[in-house]
């Protein structure tokens, strides 16, 4: 049971002022459902803005605060498909778009009056031949110098939000916020000379306070270590059941293709695993087209072999799908049953699938979440694949765990490549197997590295592509606070090439209403549109192999992984496949050297490596967008710098207290539910 201290941190969001079922998903999609998950939405940086005259005065990218007057209100053409856009004027006549996407705009028509003037703060952009500023974070009637005084945090958004509004909420959430004991060994918060948890939380909220943020980032890493802590002491007392397959049903595969040597090898770590009794917890890493599945699948026969039941997981359900029909077409030969479970069965299918778990005629179950819901039993589960395990908690894992007679022996792939300093912090006591070795006749992706000033000949040479009758991606920059201003840069860009390219070109980012966006990127998939242009929100698995050109936009500005990932969907066809990187003009050395490495290899585990060396890392523990991160509050820095004392820390007390009935051993179960690695806390108690 949760103690009763955090009650108000696990409250809904909904239960702070303001919060109906308009501001919900705008607040999921950020992650931010109870009011916990806003006291640690931690500001991306804090910004001063400057005041200016008139706009002449104003950079591009620069945070300013001007008066406009507005001119002129234009809704788009299709309501839901484009920007509502205000135009305005300066005292020196420089016209500027206030550009507003989705519901925002009602926020425009009541704020922005034609003809009255407005103290308008914002980042300057420009859109085409025009500047403009997308979401003003404030319009105010009477002059606005406190706004250029203001130290404002900045925070992540999602459509829908708007700086304002979300600092409110944080603001509330602070409020609420009780005093918890001290969790952190006495000595090691005294020498760090850290605020407590509370004051920590205020704090990084205020401004730059390198000590609160590393406190808060402590607290997550001494959390994770001690629930890692507490798996290994549970997993040493808990059985699993050895699983040896005869090889009858591996036998009767008629693979295609040969198995690379590193296929061979992770099968047969895999495959020795699982002839032991103690469950088997293992990571499988290998780039995107490493050929994963396929070893999921020989692991899975063995399973089976042995006269059990195998599950996969897959992060959704359009990715389920795919992994349904290529593992049953697979394993078609072998004449087991393969089924699928996701959200979307209802009814009658879904109960057939429940019964046929039950007594045992299906006998491997692909699907999202929804295997792990109470309701859904298996005869006898002997072992879980988890795809892309990033995306899931080891609290996933043990609910999974909990299916079997006995634990179940557990496989997780994912496609990031980790560098092995770093493997201990993101997955903690697993065993790895490496596909450090791609199939044999894959194309080399041919990558060029092309000044963002050529941008017009980089458009020639996409019509050139284009007229081959291959497809193209292009993908346009990422801005680290503002999807929105993702948004706008791709919207413009779209303008641009659909003058040229007309109905070949399609958009898609998460702005667009869904129905729009699946239908984009079905015509895009059918090869009917020619060119898809997207922010980084191209969806996982998305496979076209005759889209042999990617273009990505000031290539600079994007993590090596993320880059790495980009890139890999392209070279999935027979025909060569090229990348253009666009770079901005002031590029740093290290960022030189960046990319020149994208240029040099395509070895996913090489350009993780050097880029932590390069630069510490950056985003290589996974995006936070995207849920992938393994920590949401301490960065890499902070990882290198504290998880060593961390991990100490959390040894000490475990074996001091072991059953955290201590003092502080109380304590640390409050952290454990604060970060929601409460599975330790369960542990104990089964123990
Ligand atoms: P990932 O590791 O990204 O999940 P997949 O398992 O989807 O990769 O495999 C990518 C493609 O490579 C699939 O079409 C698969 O059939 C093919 N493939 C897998 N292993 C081999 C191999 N040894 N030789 C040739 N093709 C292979
Ligand atoms: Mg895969």
């Amino acid at each position: 049971m949760r103690p009763d201290a955090l009650n108000p941190l696990f409250a809904e969001t909904q239960t702070l002022d303001g919060v109906g079922p308009k501001l919900m998903k705008p607040l999921e999609k950020l992650g931010l459902t109870r009011v916990r998950d806003l006291a640690y939405h931690l500001p991306e940086r804090f910004v001063t803005r400057r005041a200016v005259a008139n706009l002449d005065e104003a950079g591009e990218g620069e945070q300013v605060i001007v008066a406009l007057t507005p001119t002129e209100h234009r809704a788009a053409r299709n309501p839901g498909r484009g920007p509502y856009r205000v135009l305005a004027q300066d005292e020196a006549g420089n016209i500027c778009a206030l550009t507003y996407f989705g519901r925002a705009s009602y926020t425009a028509k009541k704020q922005l009056p034609v003809g009255e003037k407005r103290w308008v703060a914002g980042r300057l952009d420009r859109y085409g031949d025009m500047l403009q500023i997308v979401h003003p974070d404030h319009i105010e009637e009477e002059s606005s110098a406190h706004l250029a005084r203001l130290n404002e945090p900045v925070y992540r958004l999602s459509e829908g939000l708007t700086q304002p509004r979300v600092a409110g909420l944080v603001a509330q959430a602070l409020d609420r916020m009780p005093e918890l004991p001290e969790w952190i060994e006495p000595g090691q918060f005294e020498r760090a000379g850290w605020p407590n948890w509370r004051d920590a939380l205020h704090l990084a909220h205020k401004g730059e306070h390198e000590q609160a943020r590393d406190r808060l980032a402590y607290d997550e890493l001494l959390a994770n270590s001690l629930a890692l802590l507490l798996v290994k002491a549970e997993g040493r007392r808990r059985k699993g059941q050895a699983l040896k397959g005869d090889g009858s049903l591996r036998g009767k595969l008629d693979l295609p293709f040969e198995m690379t040597a590193a296929q061979k090898r992770s099968i047969a770590e895999i495959e020795g695993d699982l002839h032991q009794e103690a469950p088997m917890l293992r990571l499988l890493q290998g780039d995107v087209g490493a050929g994963k599945t396929v070893v999921a699948l020989a692991a899975m026969l063995i399973a089976v072999e042995a006269g059990r039941q195998a599950a996969m997981l897959a992060p959704t359900e359009i990715l389920a799908r795919q992994h349904f029909e290529t593992l049953r077409t697979m394993a078609a030969p072998t004449g087991i049953e393969v089924a699928i479970l996701t959200g979307r069965a209802k009814g009658r299918e879904r109960e057939g699938i429940l019964m046929g778990l039950l007594d045992g005629s299906i006998d491997i179950l692909v699907g999202t979440h929804s295997i792990f819901q109470d309701t859904v039993n298996y005869k006898d589960l002997g072992l879980v694949v988890i795809d892309e395990q990033h995306r899931f908690g080891v609290q996933q894992r043990l609910a999974l765990a909990g299916k079997g007679k006995r634990a179940p022996h557990t496989l997780a792939m994912t496609a990031t490549p980790i560098p092995r300093s770093l493997t201990l912090a993101q997955y903690g006591e697993m065993d790895v197997s490496r596909l450090d070795e791609l199939p044999p006749g894959r194309q080399a992706i041919e990558t060029l590295v092309v000044s963002q000033e050529r941008v017009d000949d980089v458009v020639a040479g996409v019509e050139r592509h284009l007229e081959t009758g291959q497809q193209a991606y292009w993908v346009c920059p990422m801005v680290r606070d503002s999807e929105i201003a993702d948004i706008a840069a791709a919207e413009a860009r779209y303008a641009s090439l659909k003058e040229r390219f007309g109905d070949d070109v399609v958009l898609v980012h998460g702005q667009l209403r869904s129905e729009i966006k699946d239908a984009n990127m079905e015509r895009f998939a059918g090869g009917d549109a020619k060119l898809l242009i997207a922010t980084t929100v191209i969806e996982v698995g998305v496979d076209v192999p005759s889209a042999t050109l990617m273009v990505i936009e000031q290539a600079e500005r994007f993590g090596l992984a993320q880059l790495h990932q980009l890139r890999g969907r392209v070279g999935r066809g027979s025909e060569k496949s090229r990348c253009l990187l666009l770079r901005g003009n002031e590029l740093s050395e290290t960022g030189k050297k960046r990319l020149a490495l994208m240029r040099e290899t395509q070895d996913g585990f090489r350009i993780a490596e050097e880029d932590l060396e390069l630069r510490g890392g950056g985003e290589l523990l996974g995006t936070r967008q995207s849920g992938e991160a393994a920590f949401n509050i301490a960065n890499l820095e902070q990882v290198q710098k504290l998880l060593p004392a961390a991990h100490a820390d959390a040894r000490l007390l475990i074996e001091r207290d072991g059953g955290l009935t201590s003092d502080r051993g109380e304590a640390a179960r409050i952290l454990l539910y604060l970060f929601e690695r409460d599975w330790g806390v369960q542990l104990l108690r089964g123990g």
